[in-house]
C-alpha cells in the first residue's frame, strides 16, 4: 500500500466525519428512539407469552373440569346409601371411599385456587403491559420525530466533510480506499498509524522482524494485534 500522505489527509478528514457520526449516535434521542423501539419489540414477545400462559391455564381449567364431573358422577353412588346398608352392603367400602373422594376434592380445590391466583396474575401483567404498550405506541411517532430532526441538524456538515472526502478519495488507490473502508466498518479508527520505536503506536505491540524489514523499504503492514494498518514516518 503506498499513498500513505494521500490516505493521512483522507483519515484526518474522515474522523471529523466519525465524530458526526458519534454524536448521532450517542445523542440522547438516538438512545430513546433504540429503547423504545427495543421495548416495542420485547413487549410483543411477552404479550404472545402471557397469550400461550393463559391458554395453558383454560386447558388445565377444562381437566380440572372434568376431574371435578367423575366426582360428582361418583357422588352419584352414594345417593342411595341408606338403601344399600339397609340391604346388607359393607359400611366399611363407602367409607374408604368418601374418604378418597373428599381427598380428591382438597387436592381439586387447591389446583383450581392455584389456578386462579396464576389466571389473576396473568391477566394483570397482561393489562399493565397492554397499558404501557399502547401509551408507548402514542409516543413513539413524537420520539422518532425527535431523533430524526436531531439527526437533521447534523446533516448539513456530514454533507460538507462527505463531498471533501469524495475529493480526497479521487486522489487514492480504489483497492486501497476498499481496504481503508472495511477497516472502518470493523469499527477500528485511526485506521492508518505511525510505527514508533518499532511498535504501534495504537497498541503498543512490537512488530514481527518480517514486518520491521517490510516497513524499513516503506511497506505498510497490518499490526498483529489491532489490525491497524501502520507506516512509518520518512
Ligand atoms: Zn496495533
Amino acid at each position: 500500500m503506498s499513498q500513505i500522505s494521500q490516505l493521512l489527509l483522507y483519515q484526518e478528514k474522515d474522523s471529523e466525519l466519525l465524530k458526526l457520526e458519534q454524536e448521532v449516535s450517542s445523542s440522547d434521542e438516538r438512545k430513546k428512539f433504540m429503547q423504545t423501539q427495543s421495548f416495542m419489540k420485547k413487549a410483543s414477545e411477552k404479550l404472545d407469552q402471557l397469550d400461550a400462559k393463559s391458554s395453558g391455564l383454560l386447558s388445565r381449567l377444562e381437566t380440572l373440569e372434568n376431574n371435578y364431573k367423575e366426582i360428582a358422577e361418583t357422588l352419584k353412588d352414594f345417593e342411595h346409601i341408606d338403601e344399600l346398608v339397609e340391604g346388607g352392603a359393607d359400611l366399611s367400602f363407602y367409607q374408604r371411599n368418601v374418604a378418597k373422594i373428599a381427598e380428591s376434592l382438597k387436592a381439586l380445590k387447591a389446583e383450581i385456587n392455584a389456578l386462579i391466583s396464576a389466571a389473576k396474575e396473568a391477566t394483570e401483567e397482561y393489562q399493565a403491559l397492554k397499558k404501557k404498550v399502547i401509551a408507548t405506541q402514542k409516543q413513539m411517532p413524537e420520539i422518532e420525530a425527535a431523533y430524526k430532526a436531531f439527526k437533521k441538524t447534523k446533516q448539513a456538515s456530514v454533507d460538507a466533510v462527505s463531498a471533501e472526502l469524495n475529493s480526497l478519495a479521487a486522489s487514492i488507490d480504489p483497492e486501497v480506499l476498499r481496504k481503508y473502508q472495511a477497516k472502518r466498518s470493523e469499527r477500528i479508527f485511526p485506521i492508518i498509524c505511525e510505527i514508533r520505536n518499532d511498535r504501534c503506536s495504537q497498541c503498543g505491540i512490537e512488530l514481527s522482524i518480517a514486518d520491521k524489514d517490510k516497513t524499513a523499504g516503506g511497506g505498510v503492514v497490518e499490526c498483529e494485534n489491532c489490525h491497524r494498518f501502520l507506516y512509518r514516518k520518512a
